[in-house]
């Protein structure tokens, strides 16, 4: 009897353990899941001026640019806060699609191969390739790269443009690097999105943009979202398509051009 009694005690300290545990863990999960759901975290490659770049205050922690005050803005619409986890460009369907991430912002292009793989949202803003050259280049169309040296961003759709044309390059992972091996004399021309060329341009001396516009198509930006997420598409493109009608989308590209 005793040896029973034994037992029983022992059976319902276990059953209040696992009780006691299981409840902790509820409400762990349910703290976790609570600031998830006030959390909107934005994929995004820093490395893209003036749409995203590292900077002593940027509006979102330390990422400043179009893109970022875009996400930043979508966040408070929601009544969530937005986060920016930093990654390599070539990274970026990616981990939406394992979930690491809700959103891409990254002045990405629509492209078909990419929208077999992810949703694109409405789109924000009209890019198109452009070369950089040095001032003193002879480059004055993009035919006339079929004899240099050339340097595109690995995965861009710089990177396309030039293997569409049939023309050998370099890919480097920063556009950054892309300019550095410009101005050091390695290459001759760095193909690359329009506004970023021109952000690039100003910040550097003896560099110049030529401009091909029958070679180079027409793109256009717009927020990726996880194919499962038609909710957050949809209100995202709410929110975008006031942006863009309001002026805020015009009056951040004005702000950010300089
Ligand atoms: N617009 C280009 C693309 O989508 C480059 C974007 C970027 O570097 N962030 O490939």
């Amino acid at each position: 009897m005793k040896k029973m009694m034994k037992k029983l005690a022992l059976a319902v300290a276990c059953v209040t353990t696992v009780a006691m545990l299981a409840a902790c863990g509820g409400k762990e999960d349910e703290a976790k899941n609570n600031e998830q759901a006030n959390v909107i975290k934005f994929g995004t490659n820093a490395e893209f001026p003036p749409f995203e770049f590292v900077a002593a205050n940027g509006v979102i922690d330390q990422y400043d640019g179009i893109d970022m005050a875009i996400a930043k803005q979508i966040g408070d619409e929601l009544g969530k806060t937005a986060q920016i986890e930093n990654m390599e460009f070539d990274s970026l369907l990616l981990a939406l699609q394992n979930g690491q991430v809700d959103a891409v912002i990254a002045g990405m292009t629509v492209d078909p191969e990419r929208a077999e793989e992810v949703n694109f949202s409405v789109s924000y803003y009209n890019a198109k390739q452009v070369m950089i050259v040095k001032e003193d280049s002879d480059i004055a169309q993009a035919s006339d790269m079929a004899d240099k040296k050339i340097v595109v961003i690995q995965g861009y759709t710089g990177e396309s443009c030039v293997k569409k044309m049939g023309y050998a390059y370099e890919a480097f992972k920063k556009g950054s690097e892309a300019i550095m091996e410009l101005i050091n004399g390695k290459c001759d021309v760095v193909v690359i999105d329009s506004a970023t060329a021109k952000k690039y341009v100003g910040d550097n001396e003896g560099l110049k943009i030529v401009a091909d516009d029958a070679a180079f198509g027409d793109e256009e930006y717009a927020i990726a979202v996880n194919k499962k997420d038609t909710e957050l598409l949809e209100q995202i493109n709410e929110i975008l398509t006031k942006m863009i009608d309001d002026g805020t989308i015009q009056a951040l590209s004005e702000k950010y051009a300089d």
